[in-house]
């Protein structure tokens, strides 16, 4: 059984694990993905993939820092998928004092879009298809730190990076957990069964 791990934390933390039973439910793996909510690094430890959620990005990565679950989390190299504030945590550099995991290279710009009156709701594109991207004191990446390691831009929004893919990791500036659209989880799930059937072959 695939374990997906939801990071209980701090934010948006139910919404990511509604949608992620949804898109299981979508993609008919109940009888091959689950999905929890973990807060200790132990936890963490035992999932195949991890979500972090939106929130306020310098308390979630206090916590992981505190709980040693940044440990946990590279040891394994859990893939990471990270809306919003998980985008933040993810990255290499922000432009604030802050814990992060220094996964990803990309430096993000944390309040890109502007303080929570400015949030909005945008047509986005991602893979060719139209998304509902909801910003909510979103991120966006403002340096790609080494062009060379296989960094994909999956989405840009007036000339701002708002999701990106490095390796087994990806990184949103908005929050798909916020709709009703299942299909960025379903992608992220797909990704993950894809990486778990490789290492078994
Ligand atoms: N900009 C916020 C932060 O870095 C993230 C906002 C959000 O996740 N909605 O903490």
């Amino acid at each position: 059984m695939i374990k997906i791990g939801i990071l209980n934390l701090q934010g948006a933390v139910s919404e990511h694990l509604d949608m992620t039973l949804k898109a299981i439910d979508k993609l008919d793996k109940k009888n091959e993905i689950t999905v929890i909510g973990v807060r200790y690094a132990d936890e963490v430890s035992e999932c195949d993939g991890l979500i972090i959620s939106g929130g306020e990005s310098t308390v979630i990565g206090k916590l992981i820092k505190e709980r040693q679950i940044d440990k946990a989390i590279k040891e394994k190299k859990i893939p990471i998928f990270g809306t919003c504030a998980g985008m933040v945590i993810l990255s290499k550099k922000t432009d604030y004092d802050q814990d992060i995991l220094e996964i990803m290279d990309i430096e993000v710009s944390r309040n890109s879009f502007g303080r929570q009156r400015n949030s909005f709701e945008n047509e986005i594109k991602i893979f060719g298809d139209s998304y509902s991207g909801v910003f909510i004191r979103a991120p966006s990446v403002s340096k790609i730190l080494n062009e060379n390691n296989e960094l994909e831009i999956l989405s840009e929004l007036d000339n701002n990076i708002i999701a990106v893919k490095q390796g087994n990791n990806i990184a949103m500036s908005f929050h798909p957990e916020l709709t009703n659209d299942t299909r960025l989880h379903e992608y992220y799930l797909s990704e993950i069964l894809k990486l778990n059937k490789s290492n078994r072959d």
